[in-house]
């Protein structure tokens, strides 16, 4: 059997009283696009933030690519990985958010530079001609030299992404990526999703573009409250739901 990229078993996860995540389970093969559908509150950025070590479980397991989050284990104990290692799995995870956070006195090209550089010490030839490839890919060779503020809020979006590509993940991160943006601009970075995609990278995508979804997605899942509510391909759960609170959730929109 092939280690799943992503495993969650039993992750709880607490601000203080406030019970947020109450026992996911749930498994991204790689090569797989998952996609986390919910309404607002429901926790999926919170579940996306513990894979990327942006917060801590309180319970269960979280692996990515069979290597527990921010833990070894040996026997039945865990120790806590060092900052410098947890640093290491967090280089091969990219995440892109709903706002583009580039670095704004920096260009295109130097966005997508930069992390290669400063993370991994990569010659600034190298990391270049990275950039330059990546831009092309997500159909930006031509502003590789404007800054944040000279671009469309689609096209930092793009170019956040090529920034996450840069660092040569072997799972990226959507959260709601096309949410903050005008409606015009949103199907150029569902297609370079799409692009992706089709590459083969494995990505879990929170969203509310359920066409994305359907046409794109491998698996869905419909979280609410902090739990898997239901999950299925994409095309089944979206025409057949079987629970209420999902059909409820759709209903609003589909
Ligand atoms: P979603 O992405 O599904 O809209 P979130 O994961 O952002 O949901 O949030 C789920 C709940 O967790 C919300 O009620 C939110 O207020 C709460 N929450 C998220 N982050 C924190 C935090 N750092 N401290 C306290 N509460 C938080
Ligand atoms: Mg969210």
């Amino acid at each position: 059997m092939t280690t799943p990229m992503v495993k969650a078993e039993g992750v709880h996860k607490s601000f203080g009283a406030a019970h947020i995540l109450k026992g996911i389970d749930l498994e991204v093969a790689p090569r797989e696009v998952f996609c986390l559908i919910g309404p607002s509150g429901s926790g999926k950025s919170t579940f996306l933030r513990c894979i990327n070590h942006l917060e801590k479980i309180n319970a269960g397991r979280l692996s990515v690519d069979g290597e527990l989050v921010g833990y070894r284990q040996k026997g039945d104990k865990l120790y806590e990985l060092k900052d410098s290692e947890v640093a290491l799995q967090r280089r091969d995870i990219g995440m892109v958010f709903q706002r583009f956070n580039l670095f704004p006195h920096m260009t295109a090209l130097e966005n997508v530079m930069e992390a290669p550089i400063q993370v991994k010490g990569e010659a600034k030839a190298v990391a270049r001609a990275r950039a330059e490839k990546l831009l092309d890919r997500v159909g930006l060779a031509d502003k590789a030299k404007n800054y944040p503020s000279q671009l469309s809020g689609g096209q930092q979006q793009r170019v956040a992404i090529a920034r996450a590509l840069a660092m040569e993940p072997k799972l990226m991160l959507f959260d709601e990526p096309t949410s903050a943006l005008d409606p015009e601009l949103v199907g150029d970075v569902l297609d370079v999703m799409r692009g992706l995609a089709e590459d083969g990278m494995t990505m879990i995508v929170v969203t509310h573009e359920m066409g994305f979804a359907r046409e794109v997605g491998d698996a869905l899942v419909f979280m609410d409250d902090g739990v898997v509510v239901e999950s299925g391909h994409p095309r089944e759960v979206l025409t057949n739901p079987q629970h209420d609170r999902t059909k409820s959730f759709l209903s609003k929109v589909l």
